[in-house]
């Protein structure tokens, strides 16, 4: 998906392709468990889209409950991709402590310019628009988010079949993956990835995570070990940073969530 290819046209129109350019980036994840197919702790890297600009991160702030844990492994996933990220939290109509301030005002300290919008009222449509016309963007979210409803809302001739609320929570069931390039003029192309749930970023390795924490940056060089993992280790300069409130203590805990699962990979 997203690929640029080369190929010679055939007099009946068909074509041959003769060459994939070179991708700009890619995003990739864990290809999902397929029970019996694959050794224990294989996991095969599944490209997702290639040659893209944005990744637009779709969240909610309720129904289903907004997880900074999941956003935070999409972030790492851009981040290793090099890809432009928009994250958005979708139903601020239904936040009434204005959590979604809370969690924008943080984002906003790392760097990250997050988008709070409600499809149902229209909020935050028209900025969003401005951002991703003339580029190619992926749309990525957990199911029940609102994707459909959002990518409808911003080109309603997209006709986005949208899921009854019951079907987030119904997360057993096998959905096959496929992601949708739809072409919206000469220069906006969106990309969907319906029933698409997980995320988990391939090939990161345990010593390169914190590399992916933009907010990390200024302090790595300061830890008393090079290969300080951020997580025990004496005299480091991230844990020091958490305690002194300079990182915030949601980020390190999604840190150590990822750290975790790295090493539980490592060790089948
Ligand atoms: P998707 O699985 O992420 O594609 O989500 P859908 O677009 O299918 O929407 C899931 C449910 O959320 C539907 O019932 C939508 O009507 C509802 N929904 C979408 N956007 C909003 C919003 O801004 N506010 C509220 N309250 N509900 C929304
Ligand atoms: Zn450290």
């Amino acid at each position: 998906m997203g690929d640029i290819v080369n190929y010679l046209l055939n007099q009946d129109g068909s074509g041959v392709i003769e060459s994939v350019d070179k991708r700009k980036n890619y995003i990739s994840r864990k290809a999902p468990k397929i029970k019996g197919s694959l050794q224990r702790g294989e996991r095969l890297e599944q490209i997702v889209a290639a040659n893209i600009d944005n990744l637009v991160i779709v969240t909610s702030i309720r129904q289903p409950e907004f997880n900074n844990k999941m956003l935070d492994r999409l972030l790492v996933a851009a981040e290793s991709s090099h890809i432009n990220i928009i994250p958005i939290i979708n139903k601020i109509d239904l936040d009434e402590n204005d959590e979604s301030v809370f969690w924008q005002d943080l984002y906003k300290n790392i760097g990250y310019d997050l988008y709070r919008i409600s499809v149902k009222e229209g909020k935050g449509i028209d900025k969003l628009l401005k951002t991703i016309s003339g580029k190619k963007s992926l749309f990525w979210g957990p199911s029940g988010v609102g994707k459909s409803s959002l990518l409808n809302k911003l080109f309603p001739h997209l006709e986005l079949k949208v899921g009854e609320i019951s079907d987030w929570s119904n997360k057993g069931k096998h959905t096959t993956v496929t992601s949708v390039m739809n072409r919206i003029d000469e220069s906006t192309f969106v990309i969907d990835t319906p029933g698409m749930r997980e995320l988990e970023p391939y090939g990161i390795r345990k010593e390169d995570l914190s590399h992916y924490f933009i907010d990390f940056q200024s302090y790595i060089n300061h830890c008393k070990f090079n290969t300080c993992t951020h997580h025990h280790e004496p005299n480091c300069a991230i844990i020091s940073a958490v305690e002194n409130e300079e990182i915030s203590e949601f980020r390190y805990e999604s840190y150590l969530n990822m750290l975790n699962n790295i090493e539980d990979d490592m060790n089948f």
